[in-house]
């Protein structure tokens, strides 16, 4: 499973073969006995951890990464991050990287009007940044010029050029000076997914014209002073730091060269962009980051400082708007295995061919009874065209019932032999590829992907995902796992490996205790982006903090959304609901077919699910 490559250290693998979150060293516990105490409070599952701890963790991580490369180089300014809360806007999420953050005047980012009403509303140190980013209205622009007036450090971005009116109005109506940012689209692009979030053709941000524009415009109103930053943003998880290192320099570039149009910017803000390592391989991969943490901060601030000399400009301050980095590590989604089926389960016990049989069962025993290393694609394909033959002949009515079944079983036999043939060789025919795939399990889990892990159904996002205890037992099945809403497209068939993507996951054979899968490293973007597909509601969650001794402690529990209110969210309401049910019951009375004591359980059971988790919830 990769744990020690992907996890950063904030989780690992004990003796006892169990994954433990370990949030800093000293500080350790087991995600099984966390979820074991969440089932004996009698809460229901799925769950999604939260651990504050982590997230502290990451916020000090970055800004001493960065406040290591600062010391080392001599940078003559300093860093101040911004956290964009589009990444996950969870109060949790928000408070515990403005406490995190205060002493390194960490700011937030805002990129809607509901965003900065609630940014504002956060402590913050007093130089912290209060970024607005993303189209902005009247009202917006009011909002945060308001913000100015609490003595908060907000910076509004400009993300092309007629906003500049907009704020030049309404700050000349309130009579408050505004600090204004101005988004210059690189012509660097990122790599990765991402990679159109940069460029000449991106959707946000001035061309060189409309940025010099801006200088004029605001020294013709005598206000060049308050244009403060210069912002950049390439695009999400880069994987390549080269790619960093080429926008760094042309956004450094770009500032050196508004200064010596006059103006005096003291922010230089580089955008998100700094990656997660998801698959742990370390490589240029979609889902993985050629660089770490500090490696990032070191190239980021060379390369500010070496472009700042050769151009005798001052050292800006470096501003980053990183969040996926900081948020991801901190969630675990936990996914109780409800069920499994496969096309190697349940046929087994199967009776033999007899007399009655047709003969293509006989022919497929022949097959099964006779397949080597030599022979085995032959025999592979001649399976495959038996099965067609046999459901034909089922369509055509020469082939039982029984015997289809039988057939369908000796196909799966065949194919699992063939399986364990082919496993060591290192050339595998192309028809043959799928077969690992084919014969996997499915694993149900008690989950949405459409609610809980969007990315993973949309760009097929990576995330590791690990059994939460028996990780010193090898695992004997390999796995896909499908949700359980009615969309086939709920499912998981991919999976991290160091080299390439695999098919299927190992997995245990579930026994009597419950088996729990984790989801690692899906903090960020996931749990905000979710949809109600199937009215599959919000994941419970708890709020789990360590202390010393391995023990832990649950500070929240924040219970999923219930029936009804998914239900309401689509317009109907409860009492209307309700009526209905009850008019149908008392028909179903006046026609015999139902007794009034049945009424009276019928209406408590259907008022009970409406106050249910819209999860499956079984009885321990
Ligand atoms: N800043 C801007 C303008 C963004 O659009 C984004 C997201 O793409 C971010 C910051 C956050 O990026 P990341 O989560 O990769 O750090």
């Amino acid at each position: 499973y990769q744990v020690p490559n992907w996890s950063g250290g904030w989780f690992r693998v004990s003796d006892k073969g169990q994954v433990e979150v370990t949030p800093t060293p000293g500080l350790h516990a087991p995600l099984r006995a966390i979820v074991d105490e969440i089932v004996d409070r009698g809460e229901s599952l799925p769950v999604i951890l939260r651990f504050p701890q982590v997230i502290s963790g990451r916020v000090k991580h970055l800004n001493e990464a960065f406040g290591k490369a600062i010391a080392e180089y001599g940078y003559t300014s300093h860093y101040q991050g911004v956290f964009p809360i589009k990444v996950n806007q969870r109060r949790v999420v928000v408070e515990s990287i403005a406490a995190a953050g205060y002493d390194y005047a960490h700011g937030l980012e805002a990129g809607s009007k509901a965003e900065l009403a609630l940014c504002l509303a956060q402590r913050m140190h007093p130089d912290a940044l209060l970024c607005c980013n993303g189209f902005k209205d009247d009202g917006f622009i009011k909002l945060a010029l308001w913000g100015r007036t609490l003595g908060k450090n907000v910076v509004i971005t400009i993300e092309k050029y007629s906003e500049l009116d907009r704020i030049l109005k309404q700050a000349k109506a309130l009579g408050v000076r505004p600090a204004i940012g101005v988004r210059f689209k690189l012509h660097a692009r990122g790599s990765g997914q991402w990679e159109e979030s940069g460029g000449d053709q991106a959707k946000f941000g001035l061309n060189a014209y409309e940025l010099l524009r801006v200088v004029e415009r605001l020294k013709e109103e005598d206000m060049l002073d308050s244009l403060v930053m210069l912002h950049t943003h390439i695009g999400s998880q880069i994987t390549d730091i080269r790619r960093v290192k080429v926008a760094v320099r042309e956004a450094t570039q770009t500032y050196a060269g508004l200064i010596a149009a006059g103006a005096q910017l003291k922010y230089l803000n580089v955008g998100g962009g700094l990656g997660v390592d998801y698959d742990g391989s370390k490589t240029t991969f979609y889902a993985s980051m050629n660089y770490t943490v500090q490696e990032y901060a070191a190239d980021v601030v060379y390369t500010v400082q070496e472009t700042c000399k050769a151009r005798e400009v001052p050292e800006p301050v470096i501003v980053s708007e990183s969040g996926r980095a900081l948020t991801a590590h901190h969630a675990v989604l936990i996914l109780p295995v409800v069920d499994v089926t496969g096309p190697t389960r349940d046929l087994e016990d199967l009776a033999p061919a007899d007399e009655n049989s047709h003969q293509i069962i006989k022919d497929m025993e022949d097959i099964l009874a006779n397949i080597t290393a030599r022979n085995y694609r032959e025999s592979y394909n001649d399976a495959v065209g038996d099965k067609q033959t046999l459901h034909n002949l089922f369509d055509l009515g020469y082939v039982t019932l029984q015997d289809r079944a039988r057939g369908e079983a000796l196909f799966n036999a065949i194919l699992r032999k063939v399986a364990k043939l082919i496993q060591n060789e290192k050339y595998v025919p192309d028809e043959l590829e799928d077969l690992q795939k084919v014969l996997a399990d499915k694993y149900i889990c008690n989950f949405s992907l459409f609610q809980s892990l969007p990315d993973n159904w949309a760009i097929q996002a990576l995330f590791p995902i690990v059994p939460l205890d028996r990780l010193n037992e090898k695992p004997t099945r390999q796995a896909t796992l499908v949700d359980i809403t009615c969309d086939s497209d709920g499912k998981i068939e991919k999976f991290i490996d160091l080299r390439d993507v695999k098919a299927t996951l190992p997995l245990h054979e579930p026994g009597d205790k419950p088996y729990y899968l984790g989801v690692f490293l899906m903090g960020a973007y996931q749990d905000v982006l979710g949809s109600a597909h199937n009215l599959f509601g919000k994941v419970s969650e708890a709020h789990v903090t360590l202390r010393p001794g391995g023990r832990f402690h649950i500070d929240l529990f924040v219970r999923g959304q219930k029936a009804r209110r998914m239900i309401e969210s689509m317009g109907y309401e409860e009492p209307m609901l309700r009526d209905s049910i009850e008019d149908q019951a008392d028909a179903a009375i006046k026609n015999g077919i139902l007794t009034n004591e049945q009424e009276h359980e019928l209406l408590e059971d259907y008022g009970e699910e409406l106050l249910g988790y819209t999860y499956l919830e079984y009885e321990n």
